[in-house]
C-alpha cells in the first residue's frame, strides 16, 4: 500500500490522505503552519506523526503542545476555504 491510497475520516467524510492536510493552530487560534499530508512516499496518517515531522526533538514536542499548539486534519477544500496562513496573527503585537 502506498501514502496515495492511505484513506482518513476527516471533516466527517472518508478522504484519501493525499488531499488532506495538516494545520499548526497556535494558541491563540491563529492557523501558523501547513503540512501536506501525503507527497510522494511520504505519509503522516496520524497527528504523531505530523508532530514529529515539525518537530523531530521530544522536547520541542512537549513544549509547543504545553504552549496550547496542535495539529489538525483537513481536506484541500476546507483548508481554501477556512486558513489563511497568509493572514497577520492579530493577537501578539508585531516585534519592532
Ligand atoms: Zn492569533
Amino acid at each position: 500500500m502506498t501514502a496515495l491510497t492511505l484513506m482518513v475520516e476527516v471533516d466527517g467524510k472518508i478522504r484519501p490522505l493525499c488531499n488532506c492536510t495538516w494545520i499548526t493552530w497556535a494558541p491563540c487560534g491563529c492557523p501558523c503552519g501547513a503540512l501536506t499530508a501525503a507527497f510522494g512516499g511520504e505519509a503522516f496518517a496520524t497527528e504523531e506523526q505530523a508532530w514529529r515531522e515539525h518537530y523531530p526533538l521530544k522536547r520541542e514536542r512537549e513544549k509547543y503542545q504545553r504552549q496550547g499548539y496542535r495539529m489538525e486534519l483537513m481536506s484541500w477544500d476546507r483548508y481554501r476555504a477556512e486558513v489563511d496562513l497568509a493572514a497577520r496573527c492579530p493577537h501578539v503585537k508585531a516585534a519592532s
